[in-house]
C-alpha cells in the first residue's frame, strides 16, 4: 500500500466512535453538573506558548513536539497538552475580571513525537478540566473526583488514585537541594538521560521508567517531608477531602509528573495496578503568571482517552449495540426512484429513521438487505404506486401488506411505531 496513516496516528470509526462519544458525553455531563463549561482551543498555537508553558526541561518541549515555520514566518506546534492553550485562552479573552473560579473542559485531540507503544500514540485525545482562580484544596478534591466517578460510571472498578504534593516554590527550594545532593552519590550510576536531567532538573529523575535509575530513587528524599506550612496544610486538606468524597487514594511520594509548572498537589489515576495512567494532573498557581497574567491559583488535569477506551474493550465493559433499523424504504423504476429522494426527506424531518438502498434496481435485492437487516417494514415504492401517488407498506413479521395514499405515510407509520 503506498499511503498509510502516519505512524502512532489512526483513524477512527465505527465502533470506535462510538466509544469515542460514549467517554466524552460521559465526563461531559459531570463536569456540565459542576459548573464547568466546554472550550475549543485551536489545535496549533505558538511554540513558545509550550516552551513559557510546559516548561523547557520537560521531555514534552525537548523530545515530543511537532513545531514548523509556517510560510508567514511563525513558529507553530501541533498542541501537545491543553493546559498553556487554556490559559491562553483565559487572559486573551478577559476571564481575569471573571467572577472565580473560572471552570473550563475540553475535549479533542493532542500531538507528541513519543515512541508509539501499548496506550502511548503519537495523536491521543484527552477530555480536560481546568478550574482557574481558586487556592482552596477542595477544586483539586473536585478535579480529581470527576475523573474518579467517570471512569466508576464507565465500569472501570479498583481505582486508585495516586496524590502527591511537591510544595511550592517557598519549598521545593529545599527538596530540590537534598534531592540533588542524594542523587549526586549516584551519580554515575544514573541513566544518559537522567546524568543530564540532574544539572537541571532532578526531579524528573524521579519519573524515569530505568530500572538503574528507580533502585537509586527507591530510598531518595521525599518532596513530603520538606513541605512548608501552608502546602503541607493544603494537601491534608485535600486528603481529607478525598476520604469524605470515598475515593480510594495512595501516597506516592515519588510523584512529580513531567510537566514544569505543577505546585502541591499532583495526580494520576490507575486502574488495576496497571503502569499506565488513565488521567492526571495537578496543581498549577504560577502559570497563569508565567504566560503574562496576574498571579492566579488554578488546579487541572487530563484523561486519556484511547487508554480509557482500551481499557473498557479489554475487560469487555461496554458493549456496543447497534440500534436495529425499523423500516426499509425500496423503490422500483425510474419514475419511483426520482420521487424517492422527497420521500425520505419527509421521513427524515419526522425523525422516522429509514433505511434505503436507492443505488439498487431491483426489489427482490433491496428486500434481500431487509432480511439481512431484520427490520419491521418495508415501504414498496413501484412504478405503478409513484403514478397513482400511493405506497405499500409490508410488515416483515407476518407478511401483511397493505397500500396507503402517499400523502398519509407519516401518519400510517407513527400509528405503527
Ligand atoms: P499528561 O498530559 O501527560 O498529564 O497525560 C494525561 C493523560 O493523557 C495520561 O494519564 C494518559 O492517559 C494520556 N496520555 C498521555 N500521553 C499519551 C499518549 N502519548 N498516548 C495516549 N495517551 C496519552
Amino acid at each position: 500500500m503506498e499511503f498509510q496513516s502516519p505512524m502512532g496516528m489512526h483513524d477512527l470509526f465505527e465502533e470506535d466512535l462510538y466509544y469515542y462519544e460514549k467517554v466524552k458525553k460521559t465526563f461531559q455531563k459531570i463536569a456540565n453538573f459542576y459548573g464547568f463549561s466546554q472550550i475549543e482551543t485551536p489545535i496549533l498555537e505558538k511554540t513558545d506558548l509550550f516552551k513559557k508553558g510546559t516548561g523547557i526541561f520537560t521531555d514534552i518541549v525537548e523530545k515530543e513536539m511537532y513545531s514548523f515555520e509556517t510560510k508567514g514566518g511563525d513558529n507553530l506546534t501541533l498542541r501537545p497538552e491543553g493546559t498553556p492553550g487554556v490559559i491562553r485562552a483565559y487572559l486573551e479573552h478577559g476571564f481575569q475580571s471573571a467572577p472565580k473560579p473560572v471552570k473550563f473542559w475540553y475535549f479533542g485531540p493532542f500531538f507528541r513525537h513519543e515512541r508509539p507503544q501499548a496506550g502511548r500514540y503519537r495523536q491521543f485525545y484527552q477530555f480536560g478540566l481546568e478550574a482557574i482562580g481558586v487556592s482552596h484544596p477542595v477544586l483539586d478534591a473536585q478535579i480529581i473526583q470527576i475523573f474518579y466517578q467517570g471512569l466508576k460510571e464507565l465500569g472501570i472498578k479498583d481505582l486508585v488514585c495516586e496524590i502527591n504534593s511537591i510544595g511550592d516554590e517557598n519549598c521545593r527550594p529545599y527538596y530540590k537541594r537534598a534531592l540533588d545532593n542524594y542523587l549526586k552519590k549516584y551519580q554515575n550510576r544514573l541513566c544518559p538521560d537522567c546524568q543530564r536531567r540532574l544539572s537541571k532538573n532532578p526531579l524528573r529523575i524521579l519519573d524515569c521508567k530505568e530500572d538503574q535509575c528507580q533502585k537509586i530513587v527507591a530510598n531518595a528524599p521525599q518532596t513530603l517531608d520538606y513541605l512548608c506550612e501552608n502546602c503541607k496544610d493544603h494537601f491534608k486538606k485535600l486528603i481529607e477531602f478525598l476520604e469524605e468524597a470515598e475515593i480510594v487514594y495512595n501516597l506516592n511520594p515519588y510523584l512529580v509528573r513531567g510537566l514544569d509548572y505543577y505546585t502541591k498537589t499532583v495526580f494520576e489515576i490507575k486502574a488495576d495496578n496497571e503502569k499506565n495512567s488513565l488521567a492526571g494532573g495537578g496543581r498549577y498557581d504560577n502559570l497563569v503568571e508565567i504566560l503574562g497574567g496576574e498571579k492566579t491559583p488554578a488546579v487541572g488535569g487530563a484523561l486519556g482517552v484511547e487508554r480509557v477506551i482500551e481499557y473498557l474493550k479489554e475487560k469487555k465493559l461496554e458493549k456496543v449495540s447497534k440500534k436495529k433499523p425499523l423500516i426499509l424504504f425500496a423503490q422500483v423504476g425510474d419514475l419511483a426512484k426520482k420521487k424517492s429522494l422527497k420521500i425520505l426527506e419527509e421521513l427524515r424531518k419526522e425523525n422516522i429513521s429509514v433505511v434505503e438502498n436507492l443505488h439498487r434496481d431491483s426489489l427482490s435485492l433491496q428486500l434481500k438487505t431487509a432480511d439481512k437487516l431484520g427490520v419491521k417494514y418495508v415501504l414498496i415504492f413501484g412504478q405503478e404506486e409513484a403514478m397513482k401517488e400511493e405506497i405499500i407498506i409490508r410488515d416483515m413479521t407476518t407478511g401483511n401488506q397493505k397500500k396507503a395514499p402517499l400523502k398519509n405515510l407519516i401518519k400510517e407509520i407513527l400509528k405503527k411505531i
